[in-house]
């Protein structure tokens, strides 16, 4: 027992007995990973085996596939096609994994303070000790305050996608029934999503496949017109992240398939029966309006989990984003002893600096014309030029970055026709101000903990004193590796049996089903085992085979 809260310290993991093996071990530095993720399994796949003792801490013992959770909803995959034990990932690095949550951190003891249901189904509370911590417990659903979400269902987990597919079936099998009214099976078979993101859209996508391809099939008693999908968007597009010409296919597609996209619309509260919502009218008016309906999926963003708010707290000045953990270029937590503990994927967010950025790739510019940075001059051809050096580094300032010719008017404050470098700097400022974090996708994640594999590895090699004539001032991290530099390769949405590819700076592809596979099999190949791959596989073409599963 010990720490600050006097809880039993758990060093049991590596056995009592003698052998080489297990002594060995015991001199190796223990990196603890909180969270079986794209983030942490991107650590653990890269990660040296034999250079530390590696303990996963996590409540769900599987890694799971995300982007391919929608399809599992209505069956075209199948949901343990979609999953990677966390020990089997583990046994590569020989590591031990701990099926508990993480409550809190000592960091000044080195302790994680975790938590679990013993067999009597009490909470029991223990101490994990670390050298190095890894945290990448991702994020929960945004509640944004609504009432009544217990009536609606959310797209995480396993769970929650089984749970979708039961209600899914169960409306459809209602809806058959002799005794069922024509307004009552119109209310059943009405599907509403909330959230016009990725998620949203790609489940309203799978949902209208499903409709189409297999419904005639297994209930030919239910009429397609009496079938409804919409799909409510605060904003006034959806895929609102992604370039405009996405968005707008995405729209376009949708309206011919007569999915209902009611935009500028807030969810004010989820009924069993009914979606009440606001709309904003062209006229600026807003009206209040109900939608009946016997399904509401609620995708509208991520927020922090309990966890990260608790360490947030605890860090005080040292953290000031209400999003996320916020850290340094090199992914140490901020606040927190340097080199000790790090954040990664959703739960994190990199201190970005757009202005600073920009600042010096102009003045970089302004070097190379032989030029005074001071005194540049931007006409609105050189500021479409260093936009797009923006949206490739900072994707995330993609949305922000949307009307260049609005931002250049309004921060022509002399109306010279140029920005000079103040009004530059300014235009800048404003966006990093807008900026939150890097974008929350597993893309994200699994590059940051990919980064922390390679550096890590490095690292150990240093501390055996091969590297340490580089170390100044202690700061190991520094001099063994480069900071974190994102690299966005694209964003994808599934949308009706075709994708849209945004890969940024105006590049969009749009492509039949085969382009989504290709894509995303490539884009994830190194995340996802054989194993996965081929399960997938197996799935796709029983579904063309056979069609979906409809059962529950
Ligand atoms: P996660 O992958 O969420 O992992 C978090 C882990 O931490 C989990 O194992 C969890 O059980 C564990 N955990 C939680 N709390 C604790 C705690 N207190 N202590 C210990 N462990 C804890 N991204 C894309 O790039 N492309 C896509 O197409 C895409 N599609 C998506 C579709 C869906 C339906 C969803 C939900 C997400 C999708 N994403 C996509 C986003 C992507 O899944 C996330 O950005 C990614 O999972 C973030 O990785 P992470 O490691 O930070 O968190
Ligand atoms: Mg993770
Ligand atoms: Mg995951
Ligand atoms: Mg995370
Ligand atoms: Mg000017």
């Amino acid at each position: 027992r010990g720490g600050p809260k006097n809880l039993p310290i758990a060093e049991v993991f590596i056995g009592d007995d003698d052998t080489e093996e297990t002594r060995a071990m015991k001199e190796k530095p223990r990196l603890v990973v909180l969270g079986g993720g794209w983030g942490g399994v991107a650590l653990l796949k890269d990660l040296n085996p034999d250079e530390y003792h590696v303990t996963v801490i996590s409540p769900t013992n599987y890694f799971l596939f995300t982007p391919m959770l929608p399809s599992a909803t209505v069956g075209t995959l199948e949901l343990r096609s979609l999953v990677e034990p966390i020990r089997r990932i583990l046994h590569r690095c020989r590591g031990h994994f701990i099926r508990a949550q993480a409550e809190d951190v000592e960091f000044s003891h080195k302790l994680v303070e975790v938590s679990q249901q013993d067999v009597n189904g009490q909470e029991v509370r223990f101490y994990v000790p670390y050298d190095k911590l890894v945290i990448a417990v991702g994020s929960t659903t945004n509640p944004h305050g609504v009432k009544g979400l217990e009536n609606a269902f959310f797209l995480k987990n396993v769970d929650d996608a089984r749970k979708i597919r039961n209600r899914v079936i169960q409306n459809f099998e209602l809806a058959c029934l002799p005794t069922t009214s024509d307004e009552e099976r119109k209310r059943l078979l009405s599907f509403v999503v909330s959230g016009g993101g990725p998620t949203g859209v790609e489940f309203a996508a799978e949902l209208y496949d499903l409709l189409n391809e297999d419904l005639s099939r297994h209930f030919p008693r239910l009429l397609r017109n009496e079938i409804s999908v919409h799909i409510i968007q605060s904003r006034s597009h959806i895929l609102n992240t992604y370039d405009e010409a996405v968005s707008k296919y995405a729209e376009e597609r949708f309206n011919r398939d007569q999915v209902d996209v009611l935009t500028n619309s807030r969810v004010k509260e989820v009924k069993e029966d009914k979606i009440i919502f606001s709309q904003k009218m062209e006229d600026g008016s807003v009206v209040t309006k109900e939608l009946p309906t016997g399904f509401c999926l609620w995708s509208t963003g991520v927020s922090p989990t309990a966890f990260s708010i608790t360490l947030a707290k605890k860090l005080g000045d040292a953290q000031t984003n209400r999003h996320a953990l916020e850290t340094d270029t090199h992914l140490r937590l901020n606040g927190a002893p340097l080199g000790d503990v790090y954040a990664i994927g959703d739960c994190s967010t990199v201190q970005n600096n757009v202005a600073n950025h920009i600042i010096t790739f102009l003045r970089t510019l302004a070097w190379k014309q032989g030029k005074d940075p001071e005194t540049i001059q931007l006409h609105f051809s050189d500021w479409r030029y260093v936009a797009q050096d923006v949206r490739k580094r900072f994707p995330q300032a993609s949305e922000h970055l949307k009307r260049l010719d609005k931002l250049f008017e309004e921060f022509d404050k002399d109306k010279s026709g140029t920005l000079d470098f103040g009004e530059l700097r300014e235009l800048l400022g404003q966006i990093d101000k807008k900026l939150t974090s890097l974008p929350a996708t597993a893309q994200r994640a699994h590059q940051q903990g990919q980064y922390l594999a390679h550096k890590f590895n490095k690292m150990a090699r240093l501390s055996q004193g091969l590297l340490a004539n580089d170390v100044k001032d202690g700061d190991l991290d520094a001099a063994a590796y480069k900071a974190f530099e994102y690299h966005h390769l694209g964003s994808l949405a599934y949308i009706g049996n075709s994708a849209v590819f945004d890969l940024g700076e105006g590049w969009n592809i749009s492509g039949g089903l085969w382009a989504v596979y290709t894509w995303r099999s490539v884009y994830f190949a190194q995340s996802v085992s054989f194993r996965t791959r081929m399960l997938m596989a197996m799935d796709w073409a029983k579904r063309g085979l056979f069609g979906r599963d409809l059962i529950s």
